[in-house]
């Protein structure tokens, strides 16, 4: 709790209060602070990936059920936003698959309504994400993994999760602006990891 508040105060000081950060740490002991990391520090813990609620997940609710599985897993939210996304922002995205059949259809599904686009943060969880998120198939996607739970056609697979280091760093870039993705230590990073 303690440890809490006192992150709370590094936090929110801006540099436009400096001196008034440098004042209340003044006189407390480093344990008392947590024994602070800055993120830097930390670098396996701080990757990231993108996953997007499609729109078919939007249109049946599934926005709040998809997000308390990235929490529950410990996970960190570090960017969200709705938006209806543009032929030409899909086009990027799905560069890859231009020659593919699908793609026609698979543009015109991805911008047929608002989706939820994210970036959630730790260790591992490009590879992890896409197992929580399960097969492409929803046919041959586990039980327990989002498409597993949610869908039954790969034509409506409810959710998009980055497939490799590389690809969550273009797609992050190519979803979001840099300050509107957040740095923030969360409060119960002591029992999620250790290093
Ligand atoms: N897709 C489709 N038909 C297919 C394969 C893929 O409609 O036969 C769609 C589906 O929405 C999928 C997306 O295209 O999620 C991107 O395909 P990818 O192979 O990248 O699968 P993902 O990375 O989403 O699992
Ligand atoms: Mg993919």
């Amino acid at each position: 709790m303690l440890r809490c508040y006192f992150r709370r105060i590094l936090l929110q000081s801006s540099s436009r209060d400096q001196g008034t950060r440098k004042d209340l740490l003044t006189g407390f002991p480093s344990a008392l602070l947590g024994g602070h990391r800055s993120a830097s520090s930390l670098p396996d813990v701080r990757e990231r990936t993108l996953i997007a609620v499609k729109p078919d997940g939007v249109q049946r609710r599934l926005v709040g059920q998809i997000i308390q599985r990235f929490e529950q897993r410990g996970f960190k939210l570090v960017g969200l936003k709705m938006l209806q996304a543009s032929e030409d922002l899909l086009s990027q995205h799905y560069s890859e698959l231009r020659a593919k059949p699908f793609y026609p259809r698979l543009l015109k599904y991805m911008s047929s309504g608002p989706v939820v686009v994210m970036v959630w943060e730790g260790h591992k969880v490009v590879q992890t994400s896409r197992v929580m998120v399960g097969h492409t198939n929803p046919a041959e996607a586990s039980a327990g993994t989002v498409r597993g739970d949610f869908s039954f056609h790969v034509s409506r697979n409810v959710v998009h999760a980055s497939d490799s280091l590389e690809g969550a760093q273009r797609e992050i870039q190519l979803w979001f602006k840099g300050k509107e993705l957040l740095n923030w230590d969360s409060c119960d990073q002591n029992n999620t990891f250790a290093v």
